[in-house]
């Protein structure tokens, strides 16, 4: 315990960076079997080991009481868990907290969308790997390109302040979606980020194989857009580019080609309340015990998270050319 009882309000690992984003992952199941994400027999998880919506609330709670200011929800897909807007109505509320934002798959937002701007969530991201509604189902495996269309069609008129495009290529499979997803987000006044492919959990097809580096895709884009380089930096690994005469910002997340690690200022939770302290590592502590030992009391909770800085590695390990998975934990579980 702290002297005198108290607790910072701030964030600081032991390498002095300042921890003050989260993404909380509120359940590991899904609507879609991305390729590069599940296996096609995704086993989830048994009820109890997830957090109930309260315990994910709580947990929100005592990260922003500790100088956390951002908080994205992610999952599996976060808009199928039941009862998922009570949880970002109450989030929304937190005195402390800048910014609320959401990942999503876009399938539920057509009727979601509207709430989830009610209730504070300030920007979205959207995956969508391809336009092409044959390969979007092939990427999917269940995903209808139609749903996730009319969902960024919702998410427009809802008004968030920003509504981002992600974008997954893989060799031989929709790498050549980069131009056409680019045109649609420019048309569409949507920002777009390229993310390369993370070896994360075992999967049907060879990583080193489907790999496409960002380095190739901004060759392709550079090749019909004069595209500026902008400084913009969220603290993570992406690097932005802009399109001249265009609202459209480019990402590129790249954990293999960029070292992002020395500003990281985000840890992450999985639906099971296990603290992951960097993305691509395995340190972790595991918050669920203590949520249900002391349901009344926050004390233990915050000690274990301000405990948990020393822990936060320098840097991730990440080699897509391995042949075993870096982690073995699918991005579902973390949440991306
Ligand atoms: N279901 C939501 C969605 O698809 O946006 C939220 C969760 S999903 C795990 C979050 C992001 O992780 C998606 O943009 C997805 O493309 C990305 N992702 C999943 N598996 C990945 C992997 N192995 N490498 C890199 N990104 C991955
Ligand atoms: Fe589901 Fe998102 Fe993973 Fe696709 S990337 S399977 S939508 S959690």
């Amino acid at each position: 315990m702290h002297k005198n009882n108290t607790y910072p309000t701030t964030l600081i690992d032991s390498f002095g960076r300042k921890v003050d984003y989260i993404r909380l992952s509120i359940t590991d199941r899904c609507d879609f079997r991305c390729v590069y994400c599940m296996s096609e027999d995704m086993t989830f998880l048994p009820r109890d080991e997830v957090l109930s919506l309260e315990e994910c609330a709580r947990l929100v709670k005592v990260f922003v009481s500790l100088g956390v200011s951002k908080v994205r929800i992610t999952g599996g897909e976060p808009l199928v868990r039941k009862n998922a807007l009570q949880l970002f109505e109450e989030i929304g509320q937190l005195q402390g907290l800048r910014e609320l934002v959401l990942t999503t798959n876009g399938s539920q937002l057509a009727h979601q969308a509207f709430a989830l701007k009610q209730a504070g969530v300030r920007r979205i991201n959207i995956s969508l790997d391809s336009l092409d509604a044959t390969l979007f189902r092939k990427i999917t495996r269940v995903g209808e390109l139609d749903k996730v269309l009319c969902g960024i069609a919702a998410a427009k008129q809802a008004g968030f302040e920003n509504i981002k495009l992600n974008a997954l290529l893989m060799r031989g499979i929709n790498d050549d979606e980069a131009l056409p997803l680019t045109a649609f987000a420019v048309e569409q006044g949507l920002d777009i980020s390229f993310i390369e492919e993370m070896p994360l959990g075992e999967v049907q097809h060879s990583r080193s194989e489907s790999y496409v580096s960002n380095e190739d895709t901004l060759k392709l884009l550079r090749a019909r857009y004069d595209l500026v380089s902008s400084a913009e930096t969220t603290g993570g690994p992406a690097r932005y580019w802009r399109i001249p005469n265009s609202s459209t910002k480019i990402g590129f997340i790249s954990p293999h080609s960029h070292n992002f690690c020395e500003s990281c200022n985000r840890v992450r939770i999985t639906c099971k309340g296990e603290l992951y302290l960097c993305l691509g590592q395995e340190n972790k502590v595991d918050l669920r015990p203590l949520l249900r030992e002391f349901p009344h009391d926050d004390k233990p909770l915050i000690q274990a998270i301000v405990d948990s800085m020393q822990a936060k590695p320098k840097g991730h390990d990440f080699n897509v050319k391995r042949a075993a998975p870096a982690v073995i934990r699918f991005m579902s579980h973390t949440g991306g």
